[in-house]
């Protein structure tokens, strides 16, 4: 299927040459054949007008969970110790396979339909959420949360289901749902179980996500408990070696922690609206970014956040900083950007994601730009970060693949999803 995309301004993020004009874009099967100014010859299955949208590559949310869209609003403004023990907890305990589900699709319709084409996620129910993102279209790196004390780790059930999700997603994923490999945190785990987390992920070749340094609690009492700072531990244990750890919030690392990361390729998920509502903290990501860590960007649950649109996540981080630093060049737009598309692809794992080119996956969305609050358009990055909504968005394609097209799913039952997780009580 070859399909043609006409009058689109396109963002590339092709750091030579970012953005183009009236450009005509070639999208066949998997990939993108041809970006340029000039008709492209040969027959097309589609031809898409696209006057006065701008096409980008999708969003990566690198840290997600996304049954919690069950929890959205259940627990506002209060402590994190509070909504974690009096409110998470409790509500977790109930959860089944059936109502994972539910709360998977929704949550899957919600990032599709905002711009997202590609997630990396870590809950328990691997079963369940494989499967419904399997269907759904979209990217995905998957993992079971493994926390505990590792004795008899073979047989923990929460191993059983994360080698189930492994075998399931090497015969169903195609390359574009794969697994990755969890250590829920520091303080939900004993060192003997994160390192025989660890030996698996290196066995397999998976991808390492940590919650790390979400708090100053849980940063001070690591430091009580071994001497070390999280990062500290983690490397001492051999955690991070070959792993390519994502870990997660990082709001307490120390300059020397970003050192050990940059050491071992480490990314951080920074999750700055979750981390506000929470009150845990500020990431200080422009000295990782200085330090030259892969820094990408993460909504966490809906618990906390409470959606997962990345355009309202990308322009939080692109002032949240400024106003830290007191300095409003500390970051900029194109960063912004490139921090929620290709830092992800890079976090993930994933090769030739993340830029609109040839050769590249065609993971890109559609923004319509003739909405009142993106006119007039000095420059479309600026709109893109400053100005846009994940309501803007018109089409969401992964692999090639059309999931969503003018407020249209094509891969999931809106009315149903939407119906089941009313339904739960
Ligand atoms: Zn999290």
């Amino acid at each position: 299927m070859n399909i043609l995309f006409k009058n689109v301004r396109v963002i590339t993020m092709d750091d030579e040459m970012p953005y183009l004009e009236n450009a005509y874009v070639v999208v066949s099967d998997k990939k993108i054949s041809y970006v340029g100014t000039t008709m492209p010859e040969g027959e097309f299955s589609r031809i898409i007008d696209a006057s006065g949208k701008v096409m980008m590559p999708g969003f990566v949310n690198t840290h997600t969970h996304i049954p919690m869209t069950l929890f959205r609003g259940l627990s506002d403004d209060c402590e994190l110790s509070d909504w974690l023990f009096n409110h998470i907890f409790p509500a977790e305990d109930k959860l089944t396979g059936e109502k994972v589900l539910a709360g998977t699709k929704l949550a899957l319709a919600e990032m599709i339909a905002s711009g997202t084409t590609s997630f990396s996620d870590s809950y328990f129910f691997t079963d369940e959420i494989a499967e419904a993102t399997v269907q759904s279209g979209i990217c995905a790196n998957l993992s079971r949360s493994i926390v505990g004390n590792g004795e008899d780790f073979e047989n923990m059930p929460s191993v059983s289901e994360m080698k189930r999700l492994l075998e399931y997603v090497k015969e169903n994923g195609d390359g574009r749902v794969i697994a990755d490999i969890s250590i829920h945190a520091e303080y939900t785990t004993e060192s003997l179980c994160r390192i025989k987390t660890a030996e698996y992920a290196k066995k397999n070749n998976l991808i390492l996500q940590i919650h790390t340094s979400e708090t100053e609690a849980e940063h001070k009492n690591c430091i009580e408990k071994y001497g070390k700072t999280p990062v500290e531990l983690f490397a001492s244990e051999g955690l991070l070696e070959g792993t390519h750890p994502l870990l997660a919030h990082c709001c307490y690392i120390t300059e020397n922690d970003m050192e050990i990361l940059k050491s071992y390729d480490g990314h951080i998920a920074h999750c700055p609206m979750s981390n506000l509502k929470l009150a845990s903290g500020v990431a200080p990501v422009p000295e990782m970014m200085r330090r030259g860590v892969n820094v990408t960007l993460g909504t966490d649950g809906v618990a906390s956040n409470n959606n997962t649109d990345m355009f309202e996540e990308m322009k939080l981080f692109a002032v949240l900083h400024k106003g830290i630093e007191k300095k409003a060049t500390v970051t900029d737009a194109y960063v912004a950007l490139k921090i929620a598309t290709a830092n992800g692809n890079l976090a993930q794992g994933r090769k030739n994601c993340g830029k609109i080119a040839e050769g590249y996956f065609a993971n890109l969305i559609l923004v319509d730009f003739e909405r009142p609050h993106l006119v007039p358009c000095h420059n479309v990055i600026s709109n893109i970060v400053y100005a846009a909504k994940g309501s803007d968005v018109v089409m969401t394609m992964v692999h090639g693949r059309v999931l969503y097209e003018n407020n249209e799913f094509k891969t999931i039952d809106i009315e149903k999803a939407m119906y089941n997780v009313k339904g739960i009580k």
